[in-house]
């Protein structure tokens, strides 16, 4: 067995390494009873064990490390920041090819775009995850692990993307759409990047652009590693019978506590990003009082698509929360 855990090198073969970064989520979920795909416990097995369990990978040289053991759910930028220095330095390395990460399938198209928007990686970044624990009966990691190497072993692939249920999705376009099926992920009107079938990768579009030179972007890595948290962005959503109680609200607290004011609000409107008149007329307050406000909607699909004389920035294709995450960077000048 070659995996180490915690980074230590092995024997990678020169520009083929593969690392895998374990960070929790059901993946790694553990339950008292073997047919419980519901009441486990999150964050438990080690992403070490997990690699063990799959046997088309015990005898690929890689490193193994474990950055976090959390549920995505209760992800954090403290934990976004250690991933990213943990990826950017792997990237760094002329010996490895490609960095996997296990993940939470909660916020997993979250910490997907955060490290595309933030590293834009030239080799391949690819998450997975599993909608069964570890200890499910028939549990859906050790197949959706084995095909996000085949991923990151793929010639040409670049970016970050998010494997899983034999789909390969784009950092920018993936969502999780169901709360129980094993194909959880869906990438919307952009449909999946390609399909894993039995190692082979069959792609139908481009990859994640890739930023300028270098492995990654060195800079903005560093930037999001010196904040000590994210300019505070708050997500609304408009709503029949909506008012402006939250918005007015989120100004008082700034008031209050100005360090810890916010600095955005991202709205999810109705349709095309349509707004309820009397949210729209608080957030035009925000706004005068310069919180930067930024349009999208709460439906599952479509961009918004720009008319005369709409109010407030809209956001480009980015669900609602990619949109409050791309808000945050922006702010923090990322
Ligand atoms: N709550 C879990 C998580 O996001 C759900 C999952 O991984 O499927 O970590």
């Amino acid at each position: 067995m070659t995996h180490a855990i915690t980074g230590a090198r092995t024997d990678t073969v020169a520009g083929q390494g593969i690392v895998i970064l374990g960070t929790g989520g059901t993946i790694a979920g553990r339950a008292a009873r073997a047919g419980d795909n519901v009441g486990y416990v999150a964050g438990q097995v080690s992403v070490g064990d997990l690699v063990a369990m799959v046997p088309a990978l015990a005898e690929m040289p890689m490193d193994v490390e474990q950055v976090a053991q959390v549920d995505s759910k209760d992800m954090d930028f403290g934990v976004w920041k250690a991933l990213a220095s943990r990826v950017a330095f792997h990237l760094a390395r002329p010996d490895i090819a490609a960095v996997v990460i296990t993940h939470g399938t909660d916020t997993l198209e979250e910490t997907a775009f955060f490290l595309q928007r933030v590293l834009k990686p030239a080799k391949p970044v690819v998450l997975t995850c599993a909608m069964r624990p570890a200890t499910a009966l028939v549990p859906d990691g050790p197949q959706n692990l084995q095909d996000a190497v085949s991923v990151a072993r793929w010639p040409g692939a670049r970016g970050v993307v998010v494997a899983c249920a034999g789909e390969v999705h784009s950092a920018f376009d993936v969502a999780k759409v169901h709360t129980y099926q094993v194909n959880a992920f869906d990438s919307g009107d952009a449909g999946a990047l390609g399909r894993v079938e039995e190692g082979r990768l069959r792609l139908f579009r481009d990859w994640p652009e890739a930023g300028g030179l270098g492995p990654f972007d060195a800079e903005a890595a560093a930037q999001v590693q010196h904040a000590e948290a994210l300019p505070r962005v708050a997500l609304i959503t408009s709503h029949a019978d909506a008012d402006g109680v939250l918005v007015r609200a989120l100004l008082d607290f700034g008031f209050s506590r100005p360090a810890e004011a916010v600095r955005g609000i991202v709205v999810a409107g109705t349709g095309n990003g349509t707004l309820h008149r009397s949210l729209a007329q608080a957030l035009r307050a925000a706004e005068s009082a310069g919180v930067r406000v930024v349009r999208s909607s709460r439906c599952a699909r479509g961009p918004l698509i720009s008319g005369v004389g709409q109010a407030f920035v809209a956001s480009e294709g980015l669900s609602a929360v990619k949109a409050r995450l791309d808000l945050s960077l922006t702010l923090l000048g990322v």
